[in-house]
């Protein structure tokens, strides 16, 4: 009897949960990724404003699988999947399926703005959080040489757009880099000059959130002295400038964008019906309609949850999807029907600075320390590698403890 070959495309925390789930079934899997880590992208904002390696929040996906015998992983990028024929097209070669997870993920989305697209920095991906902190940091290196005051502050405002969680983690993180690091690395740099300001169309931060919440994020965040303009649409940035809706200018050279997600591009070449965001629809069991021996899990998949509502792209939702269609692949080996899948809310948490985070966990609402306390080990906790939570941890106790954060570091990219 042929064992039945499994291909899941994408190992974030979708994928890798599928193929985690697949250990003892009898599958072969080939797991296919165009990078070689599992990234743990909810601490990649932490690498852009210096506070952690890439190497603490990225793990090895053969280090992962070195000891599960049914899967094979290969690096590359699938460009294109025939559903007919039932491959998937990679590197120029063809890899037969009898299940397809796609497990794709997201991107940045700029909303056709091309302009803030090349001028503006992103927390998506490690090499462009890197460039983030190498950016950052550059701008306290030329505004410490900088005598013309309003060049000085221009190279010293920084703009993150987007209030939702990301924005509110990198705007809080960023405040605290310069009040409580910078000002001991920069002595004769007046830091009263600096602005961090945070732009959100909407006219109030954080919109899953919880009334009480989105008033406790605003409080913390001017506690850290980020300046929050809500009802605010950003126009244009040239690189010297941000250009608000209403035709007002903010000199500045730094525009963080965090202001929207689409599903990975591959998804649009594939002929399948997307919706929202371009995320793909798929049936209550996560089947593609037409095909279903092809299941698609994570920010790559659209489904609406009790309330009519899409799921969010959460790491939550990837990683219950992907252990339900690792089920579900299970049982229609085994002649079974497929479950539907139900997400299990396990509430929302984000982190606004030291000792400051707010959170809703069993239906109650914290924040402050108590919020804090949760963030700080459920990330760790959440980590892979037991190396990486120790390192992680020993980094997060050192910055509180000193008020350093260790990686401020320029490289070469
Ligand atoms: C800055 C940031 C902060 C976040 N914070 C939180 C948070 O606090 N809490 C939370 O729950 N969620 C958070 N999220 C969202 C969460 O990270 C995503 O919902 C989650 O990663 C989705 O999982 P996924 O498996 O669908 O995709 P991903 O984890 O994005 O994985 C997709 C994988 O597919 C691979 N891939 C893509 N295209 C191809 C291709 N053509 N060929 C081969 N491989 C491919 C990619 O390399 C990647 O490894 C955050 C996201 C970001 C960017």
């Amino acid at each position: 009897m042929n064992t039945p070959h499994v291909v899941i495309i994408g190992a974030g925390f979708g994928g890798l949960n599928v193929a985690k789930q697949l250990r003892n079934a009898p599958v072969q899997i080939t797991l296919i990724d165009k990078q070689n880590y599992h990234l743990f992208q909810p601490l990649l904002y932490q690498v852009a404003i210096a506070g952690l390696l890439p190497s603490q929040i990225a793990y090895p996906l053969r280090t992962i699988f070195r000891d599960q015998k049914n899967l094979t992983f290969q690096l590359g990028e699938v460009t294109g999947i025939n559903f007919e024929a039932r491959y998937v097209s990679m590197n120029g070669s063809a890899i037969a399926y009898d299940s397809l997870v796609i497990a794709v993920g997201a991107e940045t989305n700029f909303f056709g703005m091309d302009s803030i697209e090349q001028g503006g920095f992103e927390v998506k991906d490690i090499q462009k959080a890197v460039s983030t902190r190498n950016h950052l940091l550059k701008m306290f290196e030329q505004a410490h040489h900088e005598a013309d005051e309003e060049k000085r502050r221009a190279l010293l405002t920084f703009v993150v757009v987007g209030g939702g969680p990301t924005g509110v983690e990198t705007a809080g993180a960023l405040a605290e880099l310069i009040n409580r690091v910078m000002v001991k690395d920069f002595p004769d740099l007046d830091l009263e000059e600096a602005r961090v300001i945070l732009l959100e169309a909407n006219d109030h931060l954080i919109t899953p959130y919880p009334h009480e919440l989105r008033h406790a994020t605003f409080d913390l965040l001017r506690r850290e002295d980020v300046e929050i303009l809500l009802n605010t649409k950003l126009a244009d940035f040239n690189g010297q400038a941000v250009t608000l809706g209403d035709g007002r200018q903010i000199a500045t050279h730094t525009l963080i964008w965090t202001a929207g997600v689409k599903a990975a591009p591959m998804l649009d070449s594939l002929g399948v019906e997307q919706a929202a965001a371009g995320r793909v629809r798929v049936t209550p069991t996560l089947q593609l309609p037409q095909h279903p021996d092809v299941f698609v899990v994570g920010d790559a998949a659209y489904l609406l949850n009790g309330e009519g509502q899409p799921l969010p792209m959460l790491s939550t939702v990837a990683i219950q999807q992907g252990k339900v269609t690792a089920q579900n692949i299970w049982r229609i080996i085994s002649g079974k029907q497929p479950e539907p899948f139900y997400y299990k809310d396990l509430g929302l948490l984000a982190t606004i600075g030291r000792n400051a985070a707010v959170a809703r966990i069993w239906g109650m609402s914290f924040s402050g320390f108590i919020a804090w306390v949760i963030w700080v080990f459920l990330h760790i906790y959440r980590l892979i590698g037991f190396r990486n939570r120790i390192l992680v941890f020993v980094n997060w106790a050192w910055d509180y403890i000193f008020y350093e954060n260790q990686i401020r570091l320029i490289t070469r990219e």
